[in-house]
């Protein structure tokens, strides 16, 4: 009887569990991604919750019967996440985003999102921003800088 205590030990040692929750995650799409949101995919919900001029993420999807939002696919622009958001329209019913201070940070967020969370609609990696020599923060498919 003294021994109730123990009796769950063992069962719950899984000092790895970041990696199994991580094969659990992917090929579904609800981990939480950091971004905020989500606001309605349609011009008058970028009006309302977007301001211009500034890089940013963002994940289109669409919001399931509980309300959760499930992300389709990842962006990001290097120069005005509001105007690409605004030609995405039609391309799911929510989004959600973020603003970063320079391009090189939008690009790793969106690198880590897209390791994180293999969203279905993200066929290649996300692609460097333009004329610059950025290195994934998660994998070396850029190479190594000598
Ligand atoms: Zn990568």
């Amino acid at each position: 009887m003294a021994r109730l205590n123990n009796g769950d030990d063992g069962a719950d040692g899984r000092p790895s569990a970041p990696y199994l929750r991580l094969a659990y995650v992917r090929g579904q799409t609800m981990k939480h991604s950091g971004l905020t949101g989500p606001f309605p995919l349609t011009f008058e919900g970028i009006e309302d919750a977007v301001k211009g001029g500034s890089p940013g993420v963002y994940a289109l999807g669409s919001k399931d019967l509980q309300g959760r939002f499930a992300i389709m696919s990842l962006g990001r622009s290097d120069a005005d996440i509001k105007e690409r958001l605004r030609e995405c329209i039609g391309a799911g019913t929510h989004f959600k985003f973020d603003y970063f201070q320079s391009e090189r940070e939008a690009f790793e967020r969106e690198c880590e999102l897209f390791h994180d969370i293999r969203p279905p609609g993200n066929f290649v990696h996300p692609g460097r921003p333009k004329g610059t020599t950025l290195r994934c923060p998660r994998c070396r498919i850029f190479g190594q800088q000598p």
